[in-house]
C-alpha cells in the first residue's frame, strides 16, 4: 500500500483539539497517511518568532499536501495573516468550499448542495495599504487578468468534472467597474469559448446574499473574488448548521492545503467542546483529492467509510453542542469511530 506524507499544522485555539480528533479517526479508519508536524500561527510565533516559518512552507512544497488547523495571526501591524501568506506563497489560487445540508443537523433549509469557489490570491487581500495623510488611509484592490482567467478556467473545469450545471458569479462591477469588471469578463470569455454547456449567471453580490437566504437551492456553484468569497462562505455555512460543518480546500497547480472554514474560536478553546467535523470533512476532501491526483483507490475507500460514519453518527443524533447535541469533542470522535463499523 502506498503511504502519502502529509504536513500537519495543528494551529492554535481549538486547532490542536480538533486536529487530534481527526488524526485519531483517520488512523482507526486506516487512512494511508504519514504525518510531518509543522507549526504556524501563534504557536509558531512563540517558538520561532515568525507566524509562518520558512520550514513549514518548505515542508508543504516537499510533500505537496497539508492538513491545517486554524491559525491566528496577531491583529497588530506588521503581521500578515498566516492564511493569506500560505495561499500567496504556495500559489493556492482556488478555495473550494462545499456547502451541504446534513441529515441530523436541522436548519431552515433542506437540500442545500452548493459549491463555493473563491479566488484566493488577490483583490483586497493583496495587502497593499498606505497611509496617505494623517486623515486618509487606503487599501488597494488588485485584479489581474492572469488570476481572473486562471480561477475562471479552474472553476469551469471543476464544474465539468463534478457534473455541475450552473456557475453564478457574485460581483459588484456596477461600482468597481475595472476590478470586478475584469473578473466578470474573464469568466464570461472562458464560459463562451470553452464551456458553453455550463449555464452562466451574473448576480450583484448584495442581491445575491438576499437570494441565498431566501432560497439557497436556486444556486449550484458560486464563483467569487477573494473578499466576497470569504464573507459569502460564512453566510452559506450559516445556512447548513454553522462553521462546524463546512470543510475547505486551498488548491494550486503544485500543492493543496485542506482546512476547516472556521477560525481558532478562542472563546471555547481548551474546553474540549469544539466540533472536529469541519476538519474531518476537510480531511475527507484531502483523501478524495489524493485518490484522484495520485490514482490511489484506497484513499477513496477510506474517505467514503469516514463520510458514511459521520453521517450515521449525526443521523443518530450523536453530535456536538454547536449543532444542538450534547457531545464533547472526545465523545463525538468516539461516536464516529464506532460508526466506522
Ligand atoms: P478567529 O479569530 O480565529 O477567526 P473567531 O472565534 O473570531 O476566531 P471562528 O473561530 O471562525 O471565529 O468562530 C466563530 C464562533 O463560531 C466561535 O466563537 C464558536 O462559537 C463557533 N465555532 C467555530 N468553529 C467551531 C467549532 N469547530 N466547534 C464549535 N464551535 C465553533
Amino acid at each position: 500500500m502506498k503511504i502519502h506524507r502529509v504536513v500537519l499544522i495543528p494551529g492554535d485555539g481549538i486547532g490542536p483539539e480538533v486536529t487530534q480528533a481527526v488524526q485519531r479517526i483517520l488512523e482507526v479508519a486506516g487512512a494511508p497517511l504519514e504525518w510531518e508536524e509543522r507549526q504556524a500561527g501563534i504557536t509558531a510565533l512563540e517558538s520561532s518568532g515568525e507566524v509562518l516559518p520558512a520550514e513549514t512552507v518548505e515542508a508543504i512544497q516537499r510533500h505537496r499536501l497539508a492538513l491545517k488547523g486554524p491559525c491566528s495571526t496577531p491583529i497588530s501591524e506588521g503581521f500578515t495573516s498566516v492564511n493569506v501568506q500560505l495561499r500567496q506563497k504556495l500559489k493556492l489560487y482556488s478555495a473550494v468550499r462545499p456547502i451541504s445540508s446534513l441529515k441530523g443537523v436541522p436548519t431552515r433549509y433542506q437540500g442545500v448542495d452548493l459549491i463555493i469557489i473563491r479566488e484566493n490570491t488577490e483583490g483586497l487581500y493583496s495587502g497593499v495599504e498606505n497611509r496617505v495623510t494623517d486623515d486618509v488611509v487606503m487599501s488597494m484592490k488588485i485584479s489581474t487578468q492572469t488570476a481572473c482567467r486562471r480561477i475562471a478556467r479552474w472553476a469551469f473545469r471543476f464544474a465539468t468534472q463534478r457534473r455541475r450545471r450552473k456557475i453564478t458569479i457574485f460581483h459588484k462591477a456596477n461600482i468597481m467597474k475595472l476590478t470586478d469588471g475584469l473578473f466578470l469578463s474573464c469568466a464570461r470569455e472562458v464560459q463562451e469559448h470553452d464551456y458553453p454547456n455550463i449555464e452562466y449567471e451574473e448576480v450583484i453580490v448584495d442581491a445575491g446574499c438576499m437570494k441565498l437566504v431566501q432560497d439557497p437551492t436556486q444556486f449550484d456553484m458560486l464563483l467569487l473574488e477573494n473578499l466576497y468569497g470569504d464573507v459569502v462562505s460564512d453566510l452559506c455555512a450559516g445556512l447548513v448548521g454553522g462553521l462546524g460543518v463546512v470543510p475547505g480546500a486551498n488548491i494550486g497547480d503544485e500543492q493543496a492545503v485542506f482546512e476547516a472554514v472556521h477560525g481558532s474560536a478562542p472563546t471555547i478553546a481548551g474546553k474540549g467542546v469544539a466540533n472536529p467535523l469541519a476538519l474531518l470533512m476537510s480531511a475527507v476532501m484531502m483523501l478524495e483529492y489524493i485518490a484522484e491526483k495520485r490514482k490511489d483507490e484506497s484513499c477513496h475507500e477510506v474517505a467514503s467509510r469516514i463520510q458514511k460514519a459521520y453521517l450515521r453518527a449525526l443521523a443518530d443524533g450523536r453530535k456536538t453542542q454547536d449543532l444542538g447535541g450534547d457531545l464533547n469533542t472526545e465523545a463525538f470522535t468516539e461516536a464516529v469511530i464506532e460508526s466506522l463499523g
